[in-house]
């Protein structure tokens, strides 16, 4: 077991109910990479699972595969052993075309460096999210728009990322990742290339979306003041190991 669970005010348990409330459920998952030397364990019979409307921080050393988990989350990665669901759907049994459809539809990324296109301006960053989940152009337009609005950024839309502060990409990335209504947000240290007063304006903005938009949150995160100020805070503990 590489997990830790610790404080945890809602209370939620490591066990199911089956009248639970869960949008994710993971049960006993390991995960595991082929590397030259052997298989590299990186999660090992890993047990959480997380609310609707939580904000749970996921932390641990490097190399105790955050990211991992959080790339199983987004079925950015197959899962290989144990079970997991978000949202009701059980991810190891969807089909490639399903799992692409459930990344466009049912959570929202936002990655430490943005990961906006740099050929794209603001909006049609965002457009492009919504061109990807088959949004009619007339829509997507005004709702890429809405979405600049809504994290600040109207006088920014026709910016291409050079043009934007690290904060302000970050916001176009969180808008991007709010454009399809996702239940879940997956965030990989969405603050790890910001300055102190951009971070708290980004970690303001994730910690509001359960209250403004009915999601959860699930943020991986080195910094222990940001973690303190989610819900729960799930520890990956182990280094991972080599199996040859
Ligand atoms: P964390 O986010 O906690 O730093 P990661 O999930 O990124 O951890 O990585 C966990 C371990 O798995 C690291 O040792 C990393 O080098 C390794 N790893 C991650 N992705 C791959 C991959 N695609 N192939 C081989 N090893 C990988």
């Amino acid at each position: 077991m590489n997990s830790t669970p610790i404080h945890s005010p809602s209370g939620a348990g490591q066990t199911q109910d089956p009248n639970s409330t869960s949008v994710v459920a993971i049960r006993d998952l390991s995960h595991s990479y082929e590397i030259a030397t052997g298989d590299l364990t990186v999660l090992s019979h890993v047990d959480l699972e997380i609310e609707r409307g939580e904000i749970v921080a996921v932390t641990g050393p490097s190399g105790a595969g955050k990211t991992t988990l959080l790339s199983l989350m987004g079925g950015l990665d197959r899962v290989q052993r144990g079970t997991l669901q978000v949202c009701g759907h059980e991810l190891a049994t969807l089909s490639g075309d399903e799992l692409a459809e459930y990344r466009r539809t049912t959570v929202g990324f936002v990655f430490q460096d943005f990961g906006l296109l740099p050929t794209l301006n603001a909006a049609e960053n965002i457009e492009l999210a919504l061109t990807l989940a088959g949004v009619a152009r007339r829509q997507r337009h005004r709702r890429a728009l809405e979405l600049l609005d809504q994290v600040g950024l109207s006088a920014r839309a026709d910016h291409r990322p050079s043009a934007l502060s690290g904060g302000e990409s970050q916001r176009v990335a969180i808008a991007r990742a709010l454009a399809n209504d996702p239940q879940v947000v997956l965030a990989d240290e969405p603050t790890g290339n910001l300055d102190e007063l951009a971070s708290g304006r980004i970690l303001a903005m994730l910690m509001e979306l359960p209250k403004d938009r009915g999601c959860t949150v699930v943020m991986v995160t080195h910094n222990t003041s940001i973690a303190r100020q989610c819900d729960r805070e799930f520890v990956l503990a182990s280094p991972s190991e080599v199996v040859s």
